[in-house]
């Protein structure tokens, strides 16, 4: 399944992205205005955006549920994570090094990039923080 423009979403929204995938697929505004720390009002502008994007189903005064292309993101958005901090454990990073130098640049590196490195790595199943999910194009390798 491909969706398109997925590389623009910004950092701040991929980082409520993955919040929202981490908390069941639902919260409440003001658990983003809170884990965030940022204003209600804030937290209900990135979310409007957000639901005009089609990444969520905003109720007001409720609050967020992603949707299939919102859920499908934040699915890579982590698996980008989890290959980018195992890269950088290769190289010498301890698992808490790597995590932090990866927060610093991961939101900039393509879905190309990331399958391109996953399969140079033997798509590995496990990172330094946690399990690495494959997906079809890069990790499901074509019947023989
Ligand atoms: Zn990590
Ligand atoms: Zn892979």
């Amino acid at each position: 399944m491909e969706f398109q423009g997925e590389d623009e979403v910004s950092p701040r929204k991929a980082e409520y992205l993955k919040y929202i995938l981490e908390s069941g697929g639902f919260v409440k505004t003001t658990d983003i205005a809170n884990n965030f720390g940022i204003s209600p009002s804030t937290a209900t502008k990135a979310i409007r955006e957000m639901a005009e994007a089609g990444l969520l189903i905003h109720t007001p005064y409720a609050g967020a549920t992603l949707t299939e292309k919102g859920e499908h993101i934040a699915h890579f958005i982590m698996r980008r994570h989890r290959i980018l901090a195992l890269l950088f454990s290769h190289y010498g990073f301890t698992p808490g090094e790597a995590c932090a130098e990866v927060k610093r640049f991961e939101y900039h590196v393509s879905r190309d990039a990331v399958n391109r490195i996953c399969a140079s790595l033997g798509h590995p199943m496990m990172s330094v923080c946690g399990r690495i999910e494959h997906e079809e194009g890069c990790c499901i390798e074509p019947a023989e």
